[in-house]
């Protein structure tokens, strides 16, 4: 393509050819932390293992070498719908770029050969199934291959969570299109994951890069469930016209949330893996489309879901692990806007959660590790501070407090919790171990119902010593405890809860614990608290030509029937209606304004800014 044919130097392009290229093309003015460093490695000819949060950019740590240099890169990427995406994205910026597949039309693959041999198409990208594909791999075999890109290369790896097997093929593959470099992107990856994926992936050992985990435009926040519903409809009502996830723990739950939504003027949807696949792959598409759908989701629904502009990521119940947590959120602002987060649970989905270990089938050493799996995530739920510390120093990251987190907003004054600690697990002693928390908080507060009175528990000098305190005032307390590791339910039991010996230790005195006030404003702040999107720093002028801009977006979008994140990101629009440029130079200035959307949109846009 023309345009790009300028920035293709003779000699070996550096790191400043790539920065001119990425400000022509995809009109972003720096590189973001660690790109500049792969890059560079990149440009260099070296084989690279790059580790990088979701959402950071590695896209174009493979895009920019690739279009600076001679020859064909290979994208793998595993799933079809992502390949599309970065496709639409790629070529609404004006580049050529292409994925085959087996139904590709022949008439279709023909032109993409022609453009591959003219030097005009340098991006393939190829499911890693098609890699033995025999017609595919003679016609590649012809052609120069420089570079074979893989994305999301943890799937490579038996021990991870994605294990793919055909991405086993990948390395085979390589030899026969001559060991080209091999430049590998994954966002999780330990030390011991990224020695398996070198292992396998490459035939010498590769450069490794790994950026932080930290991503800081999430705001980070969890909060104890009590009514369920209505905090998540105080935190959806907050953040109108956004687009959000709502991880839900079952089918059921997803489609009696979305209906709930619905009935209160929400546009939301469901999704799991229970719905017919075209009509899940509709629901896809119509969420990354649209603007503003809130998805009532199990965790079926996100990976190859590429939306940069999604504001929030809701957890109604406990993540799976933090690792997978991590993961969920960081489906939240990809664009690097500020985005939310808010985790509901209860020691309830704790109690099932610990069941469900014990009755599956996995080996005892397993089993061990998925409890402490499960006691990290509640340590994390139930931090005592900046709650973005707890997080990155599970992944082994130390850290400042952050600011950006419920905790950092509103730092709880830790009290001497000895007290009610005492009263909360005497209530436990009292009752012989036997009973969960319903029951518990009920002798506590000095409720005298039919339990209490068959079982005699209203005469035990326990009974009614936390009158003071609300119901969700002692569940609080409770997951405390339980994150201090003070309480616990037997693994084999029934929802009951037993002292541990750290907690004896506490209820005889010998030990000091530290408890958050057991108030649980918190948690109705968190829901209610205005959005913290960017569009809420708007003034209500600037509001008006935003909202102008996104109708015009979305005429655009609806007409080349693409997502309208394709015409431009909501970043852009909101730096149009801060600065509102008055002339194409100005508007080219714009975050992710490149020349071709400059040429394509950007009198248009200039039309709708004069006007405002
Ligand atoms: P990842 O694959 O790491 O999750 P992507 O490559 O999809 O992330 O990039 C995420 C978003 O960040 C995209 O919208 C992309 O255009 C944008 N982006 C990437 N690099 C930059 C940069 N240097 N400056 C501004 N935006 C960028
Ligand atoms: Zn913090």
């Amino acid at each position: 393509m023309a345009s790009l044919d300028s920035h293709t130097p003779a000699r070996t392009p550096s790191l400043d050819d790539a920065r001119a290229l990425m400000s022509h093309v995809y009109g972003f003015r720096d590189f973001r932390p660690g790109q500049d460093e792969i890059i560079e490695a990149v440009l260099a000819g070296e084989d690279v293992l790059a580790v990088m949060p979701t959402g950071r950019g590695k896209s174009l740590c493979f895009q920019l070498p690739a279009l600076l240099r001679e020859g064909l890169t290979i994208v793998v990427s595993p799933l079809i719908a992502l390949m599309r995406d970065q496709v639409a994205q790629l070529q609404a910026n004006g580049v050529e770029a292409a994925t085959l597949n087996s139904n590709t039309p022949p008439e279709e693959a023909e032109q993409t050969w022609d453009k591959i041999d003219s030097g005009a198409l340098k991006l393939l990208y190829l499911a890693p199934e098609r890699m033995g594909a025999p017609g595919l791999m003679r016609n590649l075999a012809r052609r120069n291959v420089a570079m074979i890109a893989v994305d999301e290369a943890h799937c490579v790896s038996q021990w991870g969570h994605d294990f793919r097997p055909e991405y086993l093929r990948i390395a085979e593959f390589a030899q026969t299109m001559g060991a080209p470099q091999i430049a590998a992107f994954t966002a999780t990856a330990d030390a011991a994951a990224r020695r398996d994926i070198a292992g396998r992936l490459f035939s010498r050992a590769p450069a490794e890069f790994v950026s932080g985990f930290d991503r800081p435009n999430i705001h980070l926040a969890a909060a104890g469930k009590r009514d369920g519903y209505a905090q998540i409809r105080s935190f959806v009502a907050a953040r109108r016209g956004q687009s959000g996830i709502i991880y839900c723990t079952s089918r059921k739950g997803c489609e009696s949330l979305a209906e709930r939504l619905q009935a209160d003027g929400v546009e939301a949807m469901a999704y799991h893996a229970g719905l017919e696949a075209g009509e899940r792959s509709r629901r896809q598409d119509f969420f990354v489309g649209e603007d503003g759908i809130v998805m009532c989701a199990t965790v079926a629904f996100g990976m190859g879901v590429d939306k940069p502009d999604v504001r929030f990521v809701v957890h109604n119940g406990l993540p799976k692990s933090i690792e997978a947590y991590y993961q969920e959120i960081g489906r939240a602002g990809r664009d690097g806007l500020p985005s939310e987060t808010l985790m509901l649970w209860s020691l309830g989905d704790a109690g099932l959660r610990r069941r469900q270990i014990a009755e599956s089938e996995m080996s005892e050493e397993q089993k061990r590790m998925e409890t402490r799996r499960l006691s990290a995530l509640i340590a994390y739920a139930e931090a005592p501070a900046c709650r973005r510390q707890t997080l990155l120093a599970y992944f082994g990251e130390d850290t400042q407090p952050c600011g950006v987190c419920d905790l950092c907003d509103d730092p709880p004054e830790l009290i001497d919790g000895l007290e009610l600690a005492q009263k909360a697990m005497s209530a436990i002693a009292r009752t012989g171990q036997r009973f969960g928390l319903e029951h518990l908080v009920s002798v506590l507060r000095g409720v005298s119902n039919e339990k209490t009175q068959r079982l005699g528990h209203d005469a035990l000098p326990t009974f009614g010593v936390g009158a003071d305190l609300s119901k969700d005032q002692w569940l609080s307390v409770y997951r405390q405890l339980f994150a201090a590791g003070a309480i616990d339910q037997p693994i084999d039991g029934h929802g009951e809860w037993l002292i541990t010996a750290k907690g004896k230790e506490i209820l005889f005195g010998r030990e000091p614990i530290r408890l958050r006030p057991p108030q649980d404003k918190r948690a109705s702040r968190t829901a209610s608290a205005p959005s913290r999107a960017a569009d809420s720093l708007l003034s209500d002028r600037d509001q008006q030509l935003y909202s102008a801009l996104r109708r015009l977006r979305l005429d655009f979008a609806k007409e080349a029937g693409k997502p309208a994140y394709t015409v431009f990101s909501d970043r852009t629009l909101i730096e149009m209606a801060l600065n509102r440029p008055s002339s194409l130079d100005a508007l080219s200035g714009v975050y992710g304004v490149g020349a071709r959307k400059l040429e394509r949109y950007g009198e248009a846009f200039l039309d709708v800014i004069r006007d405002a």
